[in-house]
């Protein structure tokens, strides 16, 4: 079977939509605002997005306030270009529309629960793909309950995350009131521009994953790192 390219077909999407004359409401799962920052200035030429700020799997609370607070920092940024009409070095342009955002429900014991039985399962494994369908479930009811047309995320921007797993999850957890949309945003570069404007916008990049586990793993790294 051949493997699929979530970047083309969301590619394909858009150009239906274009087509057509169409701009759906896209609620967009943000797991921290460099991920976004290229999300963002890519999407928000095509769509009405609202960000869905939910991720109980940052188990510090100083460090869910830190990357929540980055995020409405960006976004006000967004729009404030948008206001302006200066897109000076960025890749959007007039059609650029403002972004919204909804900060879910913030409680880690709803991640700790999810990943019960896992907690031990390295990163990228099992543990993982639980954490990702509860935040992915999490959205697509958010979006059904609220009117949305579609939902994504913002996951698949990352390397160390698999995209093919993420696609999955979401198309399993989309009901029939809302779709998901294909995506995987490090493609084209993606990754590497959300790197650049990381810089520009000088956000805060924090160097793990978001959960006390994968905090523990990369400082283990680093201690490994230092006695080589
Ligand atoms: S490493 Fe990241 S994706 Fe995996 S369980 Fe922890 S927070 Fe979730």
């Amino acid at each position: 079977m051949n493997k699929r390219n979530y970047y083309k077909e969301l590619e394909n999407k858009i150009d239906e939509f274009q087509k057509n004359g169409v701009v759906p409401k896209l609620l967009l799962h943000v797991c921290c605002a460099p991920c976004s920052s290229h999300c963002l200035e890519f999407l928000r030429q095509y769509f009405d997005v609202t960000v869905f700020f939910y991720n109980p799997n940052i188990t510090e609370d100083r460090e869910y306030h830190k990357r929540v607070a980055e995020e409405k920092r960006l976004i006000e940024e967004y729009n404030r270009q948008v206001e302006e009409k200066n897109f000076e070095g960025m890749h959007s342009d007039e059609h650029a529309r403002k972004i919204a955002i909804i900060e879910g429900e913030y409680d880690p014991k709803e991640y700790f629960e999810a990943v019960k039985g896992y907690e031990d399962i390295p990163e990228g494994g099992e543990r993982c793909r639980k954490c990702f369908e509860l935040r992915l479930r999490k959205t697509a009811e958010t979006a059904a309950k609220e009117g949305f047309e579609y939902f994504t995320t913002t996951l698949t921007i990352s390397p160390l995350k698999n995209a093919d797993v993420l696609n999955e999850i979401g198309e399993k957890v989309a009901g029939k009131a809302v779709s998901f949309l294909p995506s995987d945003f490090k493609k084209k570069d993606g990754y590497k521009r959300s790197i650049e404007l990381s810089q520009r916008f000088c956000l805060y990049r924090q160097d793990y994953c978001g959960c006390g586990f994968s905090k523990a793993e990369r400082e283990r790294q680093k201690a490994e790192d230092k006695e080589k």
